[in-house]
């Protein structure tokens, strides 16, 4: 049994946040970002691995207010109108470059909170009252450094911290936006197929197979560029081999997109 605040071990989680108008759009996908909100026990704080701060080094949010990035082209004004005001939380982006020192982890300050972390926090948090502090991805780092910076991380879990990697399981972009410009929401066999693949190796706690798989001819279509999928990674790694794994999001978005999220406990 996992609790938050009282300090015992708390889950890890990965969300596939998808459109950015999930952030204020009522559909399947905000009702089921709404739903994490309550499975999973309230966090002290959160640390935030997000798709969108993938950059050539390893960096934490060290604000005190961070800013809401409004990370995205072409969208409708009332999206880049939204706030999310949830406090940094220095101390904690302080503790986890230490831990994160085998990487060269720092602190930095000129990052905020971008759509893959808010767009989904808001959901699940709409007070936006709980301290985040976002990691930066690495992307000049060897896929394995991504699993062990999540291992790393671990003992955070035991002081109240909730780990959330934010992207989606299946990413390709081109395709999605073809099918929105077509007007069909047809879905591909080797997004269907990657999808799978990646429940089984999660399932199986086979952390070779999830590192291997942007690198197969399918993960190569299901990710044309690996950021979206690297966050999954970072949760498998904190959540260790022991956790149970399930799914309380599933399904594909504009056709290719999957919003699977991943819940380790
Ligand atoms: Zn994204």
């Amino acid at each position: 049994m996992t609790k938050g605040e009282s300090g015992t071990r708390m889950p890890v989680l990965f969300a596939g946040h998808g459109n950015p108008m999930n952030a204020i759009l009522d559909n399947k996908w905000s009702q089921g970002f709404r739903r994490l909100g309550d499975l999973v026990p309230r966090p002290k704080a959160i640390l935030a691995v997000s798709a969108h701060w993938y950059v050539p080094g390893t960096y934490l949010m060290g604000n005190h207010d961070p800013k809401t990035i409004h990370d995205f082209g072409g969208f409708p004004r009332e999206l880049y109108e939204v706030q999310y005001p949830a406090p940094g939380y220095p101390g904690l982006a302080e503790n986890a470059s230490h831990l994160l020192a085998p990487w060269k982890a720092s602190v930095r300050s000129d990052w905020g909170l971008d759509h893959g972390t808010w767009s989904v926090l808001r959901h699940m948090y709409p007070k936006a009252d709980i301290p985040i502090v976002q990691l930066s991805i690495d992307g000049h780092a060897p896929i394995e450094a991504h699993y062990e910076i999540g291992q790393a991380l671990a003992p955070l879990r035991d002081q109240g911290v909730l780990i959330v990697g934010s992207g989606n399981l299946v990413h390709n972009l081109r395709s999605a936006f073809a099918k929105m410009r077509a007007g069909v929401n047809t879905r591909e066999s080797w997004a269907t197929e990657f999808d799978e693949r990646t429940v089984s190796h999660l399932q199986n706690r086979d952390r070779a197979g999830l590192e291997q798989a942007v690198a197969t001819t399918t993960g190569r279509l299901a990710h044309p560029s690996p950021d979206h999928y690297i966050p999954i990674l970072y949760a498998a790694g904190a959540a260790g081999r022991d956790a149970d794994v399930s799914f309380p999001v599933e399904g594909f978005d504009m056709g290719d997109i999957s919003m699977r999220t991943v819940l380790f406990t």
